[in-house]
């Protein structure tokens, strides 16, 4: 970029990067971002907001957010050997963790995968490589995610579980060996926790490299911004220090707290998403012109046969319908589509719009 007009005042990695861009949903039925369909029910809401009246919103919240912490940590099962920090979206600790890298460190994820990843690795001028997955599974390529660990000695390597966007746990055991053959940190994505019962919580106390990182968003607190790291003192004690201080503001410190102490009503929510999660797999894969993956989140991965995924995508758009196109990124996602689970009404208006779609 030696001729780009700002040159002089951006990284050059900065001027090449496009960015984050997020489709405006309005007047849709919105299935494109892994959202939880449903509000609270009413009287909940207004416990809810009869507890806000507690925060002091003239003050700085709390720099630790302990009360909160200390509700994370009992509602994820972490081990007292751990330590937690929080974060502005788990987003946020992707980027505190990346800034604490040693300069000119390489991070590897396997691909398809979390497009943060390698977003926040280009912005600090970090290198990024992407392993492919396996074309047939989408689980790990051991052998080629051990040869890049060999080649570049990675300081930190990223393993969504169940992986964004192709909805599958990778093999556990292979994640056990990167771990254990890994040089610098392994970070296990658990945002889409809330729909499986696998985890690598309980592994924290064995691996001295392993980090889990998981967040309120999936699970159905998307708007308050909030995720958390789980690993080793020593570990967090480091990158708490990159944390700026008042990242978790007072309103969502207060009502994490409230909606954890309430848990129920969110677990009723996804085990009636991961219900329809089921439901919806088995009508795409008996339309028998798509193929469908099965997943362990709260989205499914599914590919037209005899059809673009451009055009499938443009009819349910048209029909009001709003889901992920994957295609323009290529590679193992040609032709994919991304749909979250919603209500039963939302499930049953996309099955409807997508047959039109595939029907032409
Ligand atoms: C959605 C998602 C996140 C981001 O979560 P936030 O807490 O909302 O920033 C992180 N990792 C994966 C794999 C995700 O799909």
């Amino acid at each position: 970029m030696p001729n780009h007009p700002l040159a002089k005042l951006f990284r050059p990695e900065v001027l090449a990067m496009s960015a984050y861009h997020v489709a405006d949903a309005s007047n849709y039925i919105k299935l494109d971002a892994m959202e939880n369909p449903y509000t609270w029910p009413e009287d909940i809401q207004q416990q809810w907001l009869e507890s806000l009246k507690t925060c002091s919103i003239n003050r700085y919240p709390d720099p630790e957010a302990q009360t909160l912490a200390s509700a994370l940590r009992t509602s994820n099962g972490i081990p007292e050997s751990s330590t937690i920090l929080l974060g502005n979206g788990s987003d946020e600790i992707i980027q505190i963790l990346m800034t604490a890298l040693p300069q000119d460190s390489c991070v590897l994820a396997p691909e398809p995968g979390f497009v943060m990843y390698k977003q926040v690795a280009q912005s600090l001028g970090l290198h990024y490589r992407g392993v492919p997955l396996l074309a047939d599974s989408f689980d790990l390529d051991l052998p080629a995610m051990r040869a890049a660990i060999e080649e570049l000695q990675p300081a930190l390597i990223f393993l969504a579980y169940p992986n964004n966007p192709t909805g599958n746990l990778f093999d556990a055991q292979a994640i056990k060996t990167i771990i254990e053959t890994s040089p610098g940190l392994v970070v296990v994505d658990e945002a889409y926790a809330p729909f499986t019962d696998e985890s690598f919580i309980a592994q924290l106390g064995q691996y001295a490299n392993l980090l889990v990182m998981r967040t309120v968003s999936k699970l159905g607190l998307a708007g308050l911004r909030l995720g958390f790291l789980a690993g080793k003192p020593e570990l967090l004690e480091q990158l708490n220090k990159i944390r700026l201080p008042y990242n978790i503001n007072c309103l969502t410190q207060a009502t994490a707290t409230f909606a954890l102490s309430h848990g129920e009503f969110l677990l009723q929510q996804t085990q009636e998403i991961r219900r329809q999660r089921t439901v919806v797999l088995d009508a795409l894969q008996a339309l028998g012109n798509v193929k469908a993956y099965p997943s362990a989140a709260n989205f499914i991965l599914f590919k037209p046969l005899n059809i673009g995924a451009d055009r499938v995508f443009a009819s349910l758009k048209q029909q009001g319908v709003l889901i992920k196109n994957l295609s323009p990124q290529g590679g193992l996602l040609e032709n994919c589509l991304r749909v979250t689970i919603g209500t039963p009404e939302e499930n049953r208006a996309f099955l409807l719009a997508l047959q039109k779609a595939l029907n032409p």
